[in-house]
């Protein structure tokens, strides 16, 4: 232990639950334990359990690295930031300020986030920045702006879940992804009232089989029409909350319109949901006692996936569920920070405080704290997809920081192909990622148990990130990176390097948006204080938000009549299969960080793709055979796991691996056209047995 070690609470640096953990320094890294906290209650994953591993690997990134041909040499931090920096200059000088691209991550801190952006807008000048929760959160984030006039994940504390009567999930494999929340879920499942829709038999379906749970597994792609049937179910046999939908609602009439399309019957040969399971999951839904609708990714990534999470919106709200105690709607957020990471500026559209860059008062709030007139503040950008579009013709430099696209961006091989026309690809990170292998210019930084900052739950909570080590020497924080590129650039204001300086001036920015942070600093969030936003300055915070009024002027809800898009244009062919994406318990989004952990590669060291047994039959192919998936926009091997857990007609890929063992070789880049959301769950795909076919080991050695 040294003498910039020490005892640090602090929080699990994967996903947006957001786990309570103890670390204290050893010998040779940190102990990890877990800490009683309302979200996590002492428990752990196997992925927070082992997080500390990656503080002392071998190949953590020390010095910041210059390409040179097909390798990279290690420069000094002066020379790569001048270097940076005159290359920057150069291309704005040529091409103009857009022709520098950001992309950030929805794991960085809130501090990070919002520096970010402002470094984009008042460093670089660019409109031209956008981050990976646009693969993750925005069609839940468009469809709740759209019906609430607001975007908290849950509006109300996870711990309201635990009495609950009947509990929803759509789309959504929490068992795997976040197991501690399971806890949360034991009266709904004691009361048989754990209903998950999953086109798979995933560890969470499995937990309806005790207790008289419901599983329903629609066809891929069919959420919008399920959830349509549900609501006609509702509106038909009288089970909606007429008084709550009179004071509370606008747009019932049109909604009801809309439903009489889509009668039980049509709504299962569409999902292949039979009517009966349709009437009793409406049922009971409608049964007093407390029952809440959770959307997760399987509905919201898709091309109508602003749509299926207002369908759900819909639903909640004819049941009078949003904003009644004990009751409520809301979506399960999934990156570490990816309610904070989409409050403070990363979005293409956006400003501090959840603001929008087109509105004039918001502009001239922003660019007063940033001591910047408000006409030098770009107006809006392009979201992800297309921002990586335009590399190699409009943006000629990208910034990435907290994110790995060459993995997690749909059509991969064509986003690796655009960032090797750039003339400048910088990568922050503190491994050699498969983006950073591609990079002109790496930068290593900091990871989570070495620096201070905040983070912001799926719950809305504001939370410490504590220190607990030094960094080894050569890491720097990206607040020190961006306060030495904005000095080099000639950048108007300020650029602390300090996160507590940050935080107050992101309070100062925030003030009076959507998400006001502006009651909040870190010396007050080291109180303890359970912080829920908005916190506007003098207030205790909010933990339940619509108690009283929904966030439009008129504080009340949008019913918003919805319909599904037509199929995609993608000729099928011998494409006969529907490709779902998702996550393994084992790892954690690109698994640049989880397939370095030994532990955790050794559980799940290759790529499977879960097939049904009638499928593998009728391809000539057995359980751990070689397989090929394949369609027009490439090809990848994986080893078959046959499964009666998955419908015949689907064929299911985490999307953790590097290389050939990339799932988004084969997804396709078509978004959404409300949120912009890539649809990452329905995919045509051919499947052959490749007997000959070695599989890709994605082993990463120390
Ligand atoms: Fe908790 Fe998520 Fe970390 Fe697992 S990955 S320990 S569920 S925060």
């Amino acid at each position: 232990m040294t003498a910039d070690a020490a005892i640090a609470d602090t929080h699990c640096p994967y996903c947006a639950l957001q786990c309570a953990m103890r670390l204290t320094p050893q010998r040779d890294g940190a102990r990890v334990d877990a800490r009683e906290f309302p979200t996590n209650r002492g428990g752990l994953c196997k992925k927070g359990w082992t997080a500390a591993e990656l503080l002392t690997r071998g190949d953590r990134l020390t010095a910041p690295l210059r390409r040179n041909g097909d390798r990279f040499e290690e420069i000094g931090w002066g020379e790569a930031l001048d270097e940076v920096a005159g290359t920057l200059r150069a291309l704005r000088r040529t091409h103009g300020a857009d022709a520098v691209g950001v992309f950030g991550g929805g794991g960085l801190t809130n501090e990070k986030a919002y520096q970010l952006g402002k470094f984009a807008r008042v460093a670089l000048g660019t409109s031209r920045i956008d981050y990976n929760g646009r693969f993750c959160m925005s069609s839940a984030a468009a469809a709740g702006n759209r019906a609430f006039g607001i975007d908290r994940g849950l509006p109300f504390p996870v711990a309201d879940l635990d009495e609950a009567h009947t509990v929803l999930l759509l789309g959504s494999n929490v068992a795997a992804t976040m197991p501690p929340f399971i806890r949360h879920l034991s009266r709904a499942r004691e009361r048989g009232g754990l209903i998950v829709v999953d086109p798979r038999r995933s560890e969470t379906a499995r937990l309806t089989d005790e207790g008289g749970g419901i599983h329903v597994q629609p066809a891929p792609g069919t959420d919008l029409v399920l959830i349509l049937g549900l609501i006609h179910i509702v509106i038909a046999e009288g089970l909606a909350d007429e008084g709550y939908i009179a004071q509370r609602t606008v747009g019932f009439d049109a909604l009801r319109v809309s439903a009489n399309a889509w009668w039980p019957e049509r709504v299962q040969q569409m999902t292949g949901v039979p009517v009966p399971l349709l009437r009793s999951v409406a049922r009971r839904l409608a049964e007093n006692g407390g029952t809440y609708i959770l959307t997760g990714r399987g509905v919201e990534q898709h091309v109508d996936g602003t749509d299926t999470a207002t369908a759900a919106i819909n639903l909640a709200l004819l049941l009078g569920l949003p904003g009644t105690p004990g009751n409520g709607y809301g979506t399960l957020t999934g990156q570490g920070n990816g309610q904070g990471g989409r409050e403070h500026g990363q979005k293409c559209d956006q400003l501090p405080g959840y603001r929008k860059i087109t509105d004039p008062a918001a502009r001239a709030h922003v660019a007063r704290v940033w001591g910047v007139p408000a006409d030098s503040l770009p107006g809006p950008g392009v979201p992800a997809l297309e921002l990586l579009d335009l590399l190699g013709d409009e943006v000629h430099a990208l910034l990435v920081h907290g994110s790995n696209v060459v993995v997690s961006a749909p059509d991969a091989d064509s986003v690796a192909q655009r960032l090797g026309r750039l003339q400048l690809l910088v990568v922050c990170d503190f491994f050699l990622s498969e983006t950073a292998q591609l990079a002109d210019v790496v930068l290593p930084v900091t990871q989570w148990a070495e620096e201070e900052g905040t983070m912001t739950s799926l719950e809305g909570r504001v939370l410490r990130r504590r220190r607990a080590l030094a960094a080894p020497a050569g890491a720097r924080s990206e607040l020190w990176i961006m306060s030495e590129l904005a000095r080099r650039l000639d950048a108007p204001g300020t650029w602390s390097t300090d996160p507590a300086e940050v935080f107050d001036e992101l309070a100062l920015a925030s003030e009076g948006g959507p998400a006001d942070y502006s009651g909040l600093s870190h010396e007050l969030l080291d109180t303890g204080l359970t912080a829920h936003w908005p916190f506007p300055r003098g207030s205790r915070g909010t933990p339940r938000l619509f108690e009283e009024r929904f966030a439009h002027d008129d504080g009340r809800a949008r019913l918003v009549v919805v319909h599904p898009r037509r199929e995609r244009s993608e000729p099928s062919g011998a494409a006969d299969l529907t490709l779902i994406t998702g996550r393994l318990l084992e790892h954690y989004q690109s698994g640049a960080q989880t397939r370095r952990v030994p532990e955790l590669l050794a559980a799940r060291p290759e790529l499977t793709a879960q097939l049904h047994p009638a499928t593998a039959v009728r391809l000539g192919v057995s359980d751990g055979d070689p397989i090929e998936l394949r369609n027009t926009r490439g090809a990848v091997r994986a080893r078959a796991e046959v499964t009666a857990g998955i419908r015949h007609d689907t064929v299911f890929l985490p999307f953790h691996y590097p290389g050939d063992a990339r799932a988004n070789l084969l997804t396709e880049g078509v978004t959404d056209p409300i949120s912009a959301m890539p649809e990452f769950k329905r995919t045509r795909v051919s499947v052959h047995a490749a007997s000959d076919t070695p599989v890709v080991e994605t082993a990463v050695s120390r």
